[in-house]
């Protein structure tokens, strides 16, 4: 297989971008890496925030985002064993861990203050070839579609985390909030997966029909809802709110919401990362009905199996729509608008 020296990339060379459509060379892989030839990656907002700069954690510029690519390896550093030249491969947002800290010892391996993120402190997958850690990357099984798998790397992991995270079980319902985006649609088909009951908050008769037909029994639109809360709660199959919350919004205000919508017991999980937003909450209420509010980030190496083996059986169908690389700066666009239902995923150059 020949590796090219140089490649294209999108990089946003300042904070705020913006972004560059152009050759910069070939990464080459650490003793313990993986170089990855990518073939599609979806388009997270969480690239659009690290461009941005949006949020308290330094971000490495010039920059190439993306980290939900899926592709074949190409070359291999000369301590890894797991992987061959040909296998498919995913690189996701943590691209990297020390391994060896009290965060990385107990599986916990996001958490590592040394952990490096693809897409933010290294350079992610809006190129052809990238470069990642063989223990942190993905088996992808040759059966499955690369294309339609790409969105799974981060956000099918972060919501199927999220969802066992808030501990809901099988009948009970969660309201997932946020429903039409990317993390949404697939949060919806990994709680049905999971025997989960789903009322569905976004905006738009786009998203409604999309959520409606992904897992949705009751839609509830937050534009045109003159009391959220009322219908959140009217729409739980007895009225008396959801056992859990997945705020994937890239808004403050359902964040400051959701326990007036949470039923007593409930838990509220956070995931959505809106910039300078808080998480409020009045002490009584929460008190009495004995409300859990959590973060909840990924997920470990083992969630990324679990959660691409839902996938790989044939449980998780969420839309995609695909796209060149040279598009990236539109996309961005939409999704700055709330105008993607579902998620974009980049076809890399041959
Ligand atoms: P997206 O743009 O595809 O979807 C966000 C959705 O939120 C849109 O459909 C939008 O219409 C909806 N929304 C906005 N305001 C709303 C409101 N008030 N009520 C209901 N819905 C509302 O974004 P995405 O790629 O799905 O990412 C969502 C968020 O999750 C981003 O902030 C991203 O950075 C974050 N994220 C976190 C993790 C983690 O590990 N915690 C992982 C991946 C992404
Ligand atoms: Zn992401």
């Amino acid at each position: 297989m020949s590796i090219p020296e140089t490649q294209w990339a999108q990089v946003a060379e300042q904070v705020g971008g913006p972004l560059v459509l152009k050759q910069i060379p070939v990464p080459k892989p650490g003793p313990d890496q993986i170089l990855v030839k990518i073939r599609y990656t979806g388009v997270c907002h969480t690239d659009l925030h690290a461009m941005k700069g949006h949020w308290p954690l330094p971000v490495k510029m010039p920059l190439v985002g993306g980290h939900e690519g899926a592709g074949v390896v190409v070359a291999k550093g000369e301590l890894v064993q797991d992987f061959e030249i040909g296998d498919h491969a995913g690189l996701k947002w943590l691209n990297g861990s020390c391994g060896e800290c009290e965060f990385c010892r107990q599986s916990d391996d996001p958490l590592c203050a040394n952990a490096a993120l693809s897409g933010y402190t290294v350079d992610g997958t809006f190129q052809q070839y990238a470069v990642g850690k063989a223990t942190h990357a993905s088996k992808i099984p040759k059966n499955v579609p690369l294309d339609a798998v790409a969105p799974v790397l981060c956000a099918g992991i972060t919501v199927y985390k999220g969802l066992k995270e808030s501990g809901v079980r099988p009948g009970q319902t969660v309201a997932i909030v946020g429903a039409g985006g990317g993390l949404g649609s697939l949060a919806q088909q990994y709680a049905k997966a999971m025997g989960l009951r789903v009322v569905g908050i976004d905006g738009g008769d786009e998203k409604r029909v999309m959520c409606e037909k992904l897992g949705t029994e009751a839609f509830v639109d937050f534009t045109k809802s003159k009391d959220l809360v009322a219908d959140v709660k009217a729409a739980t199959p007895d009225g008396l709110g959801a056992h859990a919350v997945i705020l994937l919004a890239v808004s403050e205000k359902p964040f400051q919401q959701a326990t007036e919508y949470v039923r007593s017991r409930g838990t509220i999980i956070a995931i959505g990362l809106p910039p300078d937003a808080s998480l409020k909450a009045p002490v009584f209420q929460t008190v009495v009905r004995m409300i859990s509010i959590k973060g909840s980030y990924v997920g470990n190496r083992q969630d990324g199996v679990e959660a691409l083996d839902f996938f790989a059986r044939g449980l998780i169908k969420a839309p995609f729509k695909v796209a060149p690389l040279k598009d990236l700066p539109e996309i961005f666009e939409l999704m700055e608008k709330g105008q993607i239902a579902g998620r974009y995923v980049l076809e890399l150059p041959e």
